[in-house]
């Protein structure tokens, strides 16, 4: 995963708040989770670990599955072109 997982400004973040038990965030989990990551000084490296690695579960870097999903195939499309 790399170094930058020290810095993660989750790290003493509730952990149901990443990782909510429904497959699908409440919009108020979402967005308190995105407050965290807002200020957190590894943002970049966590985005892309999350999109290049596929990780399927859990809101990374302010992001959904969903949305992390649209930028791996986005990547992936631009890569064909
Ligand atoms: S961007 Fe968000 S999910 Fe990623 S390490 Fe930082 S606080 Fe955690």
């Amino acid at each position: 995963m790399g170094s930058w997982i020290e810095h993660a400004a989750c790290r003493d973040a509730d952990p149901e708040l990443f990782f909510p038990i429904g497959a699908v965030p409440s919009p108020e989990q979402l967005k308190a989770a995105r407050r965290v990551c807002a200020g957190c000084p590894v943002h970049g490296p966590c985005l892309r670990f999350a999109v290049e690695s596929g990780q399927s579960g859990g809101i990374w870097a302010g992001t959904t599955e969903r949305e992390r999903r649209a930028m791996r195939e986005e990547v992936l499309h631009g890569a064909r072109t």
